[in-house]
C-alpha cells in the first residue's frame, strides 16, 4: 500500500503530470512571467465554471481578503464580523486595516459561521460579516444575506476551502460558493480544492466597480501605466502559476466528486461509531470536503491521533486553539470563555487523510484502524 499522505499532490501529479509540464513549459518559452496571457485566460475559464461577471486573481488568498476589505472604503474602527473557527488570515486582514475584528462562534454542527451569533454581535459600527465557507461547506448564506441587507452591511465571502461548493437557494437557484455575497474570495494555495504549485489567490465579484479597483490595487493603483488613480499593493497571480490553474480547472469537478466518495465511504464506516461524530451535511450546500473533520468525544482526540500515528496514517488537527485566545490578538480584550464552541471545537476535531487520490485499500485502512482504536478501549 502507498504511504498515506494527508493531501497527496505526488499522486496527482503522476496522473495529470504531462498536462502540467506543457503548461509550465509554455510559459517558460513565451517568458512572459508576469501578466501573460495565461492569467486573462485563467480568470475567463474560472469566471464561466463559477458563473461570476468578474474574476480578479491575486497572489495569494490572504491577499484576496485584504482587497476585498480595501475596497469597500472602511473606517479605522468600523466593525467586522467573523468566525472564531478559522484560518488566522480572515481576521489578520481585517485587524491589518485598522478596522475592529468582532468575533463571534460558529454553529458546532456544521463548523460555519451563526448566523444567530452574528445578530447578536451587530451594533452600529458593525460595517461587513466575513463568513468562512469551512472545510468544503457553505455557511448559512440566505440568512446570513437577509441579515445584511436589513442592517446594510457588506458580505465578503472567504470560500478558500469551498472552490467548487454549490449554495442551494429555497427558489431552487443555486450559486457557486464565493459568488453569493458583495465579494468572494479564495485561496489557490497548492493543498486547497483547487491547487497551484506556488501561491496565488483570487477576488470573484458580479459588481463592476469593485472589480475595477480591485484590479487596480492589485497592481499598485495603476490603471494607466505609471499614473496611480489609488493606494494599491503588489499582488498578482504568476504566469507559471495561471498555467497550471488552467489545466487543474479541467480537473476540479472530477477531484471534487472523489472527495465526496472518500467521504461517503468514511462516514458509512464511522455511522456505527458512538465515540465519533461525521461531519454534519447540511442540504442548503454541497460538500466538497476540502477537510474531512471528525469530533471525537471524551477528550480522547490527541489519543487516537497518536494511535494512527503509530499505524502511519497522519491527521491533523484544524484548529488547534481559538483565534480570540491568541497573543496578537490579546487587544481586542476576549476572555476565555467568551465563545465556548470554538473552544470545545479545538479540543474535538481531528481532520483525517483527504484528497482525490485516496485509494480503497488505503480508506479501509484509516478506517479500520479508527474503529479498532475505540473497540480495544471500549
Ligand atoms: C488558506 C486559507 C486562507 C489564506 O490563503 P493563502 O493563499 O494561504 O493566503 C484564508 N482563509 C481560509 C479559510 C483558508 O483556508
Amino acid at each position: 500500500m502507498r504511504e498515506i499522505q494527508m493531501v497527496d499532490l505526488r499522486a496527482q501529479y503522476d496522473k495529470i503530470g504531462l498536462e502540467i509540464d506543457n503548461a509550465i513549459n509554455s510559459v517558460l518559452m513565451s517568458t512572459a512571467f508576469i501578466k501573460g496571457p495565461d492569467v486573462k485566460l485563467f480568470e475567463e475559464e474560472l469566471q464561466k465554471y463559477m458563473g461570476v461577471k468578474h474574476v480578479v486573481s491575486c497572489a495569494n488568498g490572504t491577499d484576496a481578503l485584504h482587497l476585498a476589505m480595501m475596497v469597500l472604503g472602511l473606517k479605522p474602527g468600523d466593525e467586522v464580523i467573523t468566525t472564531d473557527f478559522t484560518f488566522i488570515a480572515t481576521i489578520e486582514v481585517i485587524a491589518l486595516l485598522g478596522l475592529k475584528p468582532v468575533i463571534v462562534d460558529p454553529d458546532p454542527g456544521t463548523f460555519n459561521i451563526s448566523v444567530e451569533a452574528i445578530q447578536k454581535a451587530i451594533t452600529p459600527k458593525t460595517k461587513a460579516i466575513v463568513p468562512v465557507h469551512l472545510f468544503g461547506q457553505c455557511a448559512d448564506m440566505e440568512n446570513i444575506i437577509e441579515l445584511a441587507k436589513k442592517h446594510d452591511l457588506f458580505v465578503i465571502e472567504d470560500a478558500a476551502q469551498a472552490t467548487g461548493a454549490d449554495y442551494h437557494f429555497k427558489n431552487g437557484t443555486t450559486k457557486k460558493a464565493g459568488t453569493i455575497g458583495h465579494i468572494g474570495t479564495t485561496s489557490f494555495f497548492p493543498s486547497k480544492n483547487l491547487g497551484c504549485y506556488g501561491d496565488g489567490g483570487a477576488l470573484y465579484t458580479n459588481d463592476e466597480t469593485f472589480a475595477r479597483k480591485l484590479r487596480s490595487i492589485a497592481n499598485h493603483g495603476m490603471k494607466v501605466r505609471y499614473h496611480y488613480d489609488d493606494i494599491g499593493v503588489n499582488s498578482r497571480l504568476d504566469t507559471i502559476q495561471a498555467a497550471i490553474l488552467r489545466a487543474k480547472l479541467k480537473h476540479l469537478s472530477e477531484f471534487n466528486s472523489a472527495r465526496r466518495e472518500v467521504a461517503d465511504r468514511y462516514d458509512k464506516a464511522f455511522a456505527g461509531c458512538l465515540s465519533i461524530s461525521v461531519p454534519e451535511r447540511v442540504s442548503y450546500s454541497s460538500h466538497i470536503f476540502h477537510q474531512y473533520t471528525i469530533r471525537v468525544k471524551n477528550g480522547r482526540r490527541d489519543e487516537l491521533k497518536k494511535f494512527l500515528e503509530s499505524k502511519k496514517i497522519p491527521s491533523m488537527v484544524y484548529y488547534p486553539g481559538p483565534l480570540h485566545l491568541q497573543k496578537a490578538y490579546d487587544y481586542l480584550g476576549y476572555k476565555e470563555d467568551d465563545f465556548p464552541v470554538t473552544t470545545s471545537l479545538c479540543k474535538e476535531v481531528l481532520s483525517l487523510p483527504m484528497h482525490p487520490d485516496l485509494e480503497m485499500e488505503q480508506i479501509e485502512y484509516i478506517t479500520l484502524n479508527v474503529l479498532e482504536f475505540f473497540d480495544k478501549s471500549l
